[in-house]
């Protein structure tokens, strides 16, 4: 057991690392992160910011030396230097399980092999390979395999023609052609996996998107529980086979009343977000408990949860050329909202600058509460 004071290791220095430093500095621990950027939310909130490339020589040098473990916060780490690092000192998750879940066609071979449910697709790596495609994918949802985000590099597409010119679009880059669903809902499931492949699997969130981007999580999911425990049951079976060690969020579509895996992220969840606030231990802690080969803690939710994004959009709100903070009294004024603020250096359209979740004892009223929050603060529908 890696025990505190002992220093840690976080590559990425986005809003999941901040939490994850946080988490950690309330354990005692002290904290060393690589990020490239110099206001990354999480390098400003550690002990130490290596502000570097994530392949840098002197930076990997300092993290085996000054760190007991490391870990990420984003799944486009380059492989090589998790494999560098894991030479040193325990890298979780591991090299291949990062390899998996940060390109389309690995994950969805990966999950389609091993028989998990995913929607019908095709890899596609040539504009011609488009041509011979199942007619049955189209109107379909073109992406590019590696380093999408938020709905970026993906484009709706209608037929082979619509298809080869977003192909063409994506600069000829590999990626995977997916049907598009009619969606029932989306849910996801976050768990933690340690390597005795013990598992704590949080409640399934319910999530809306807009615009590609994750707006409103409600916790636990408005399904049956036949239907929690199937999903719960293959974010689980997904963990094992991939040999998973850390924090995994598996994001899943509801189609037709059928669960499909959409696609799996290795490392803490947007969606997993309402656990800081609502369950026992959060996914953050859980990932520095994992990290340090601690016992998982508890993840039973105590109280109803509902989480709403904040994005950079809402700081223009008022004028469009300038950034305004929004009216944060609207929130602090609800007793039982507790708003998270990353510390962003600069608010973008698009960009995940917060978020507040709303705790309550029954669902429908704390839906009502964050609902009315988030239209008070000016977000519209
Ligand atoms: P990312 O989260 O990495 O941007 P996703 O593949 O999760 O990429 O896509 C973002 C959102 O776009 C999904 O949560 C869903 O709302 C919508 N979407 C993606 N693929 C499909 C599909 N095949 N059918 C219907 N909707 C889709
Ligand atoms: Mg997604």
């Amino acid at each position: 057991m890696i025990l505190p004071p002992a220093t840690l290791g976080m590559l990425g220095g986005g809003q999941l690392g901040r939490f994850f430093v946080l988490a950690a500095h309330e354990m005692g621990y002290r904290v060393i992160v690589l990020d490239p950027d110099r206001n990354s939310p999480a390098g400003r909130a550690a002990d130490e910011h290596l502000c570097a490339a994530y392949d840098d020589a002197d930076a990997l040098e300092r993290l085996a030396q000054g760190c007991a473990a490391v870990t990420t916060e984003f799944e486009n780490v380059p492989a090589d230097t998790l494999d560098h690092l894991a030479k040193f000192i325990p890298t979780r998750p591991n090299a291949e399980c990062v390899a998996v879940a940060q390109n389309r066609i690995a994950e969805k071979t990966f999950l389609s092999d091993r028989g998990f449910a995913v929607g019908p697709f095709a890899a596609v790596t040539s504009a011609v390979q488009i041509e011979s495609v199942d007619p049955a994918l189209f109107p379909a949802v073109l992406k590019v395999a590696r380093f999408g985000y938020d709905g970026k590099g993906q484009a709706r597409v209608a037929n082979v023609a619509e298809a080869k010119a977003a192909f063409e679009g994506f600069r000829g880059e590999a990626c995977v052609l997916e049907k598009m669903l009619t969606l029932d809902m989306e849910v996801s499931c976050v768990l933690a996996r340690d390597s005795a492949g013990r598992v704590e699997p949080f409640p399934i969130a319910e999530n809306s998107h807009r615009n590609g981007i994750l707006d409103v999580s409600i916790a636990p999911a408005r399904i049956s529980g036949a239907q929690a425990a199937e999903a719960t049951e293959m974010a689980i079976g997904i963990a094992a086979e991939l040999g998973y060690v850390g924090v995994l969020g598996v994001e899943f579509f509801i189609s037709e009343g059928r669960l499909l895996v959409n696609e799996m992220a290795p490392r803490p969840h947007n969606s997993g977000h309402y656990t800081i606030d609502a369950c026992v231990t959060g996914q953050f802690e859980q990932q520095v408990r994992i990290l340090c080969g601690l016992p998982l803690g508890d993840a039973r939710q105590h109280s109803r949860a509902v989480m709403v994004n904040l994005l950079g959009d809402l700081w223009y709100e008022r004028d469009p050329h300038h950034a305004h903070e929004p009216e944060w009294s609207r929130l602090l004024r609800v007793p039982g909202l507790k708003l998270h603020l990353y510390r962003k250096h600069h608010a973008r359209h698009g960009r995940k600058m917060g978020h507040f979740t709303v705790l309550g004892e029954s669902g429908e009223p704390v839906i009502d509460l964050a609902m009315n929050a988030r239209s008070a603060l000016g977000i519209e529908d």
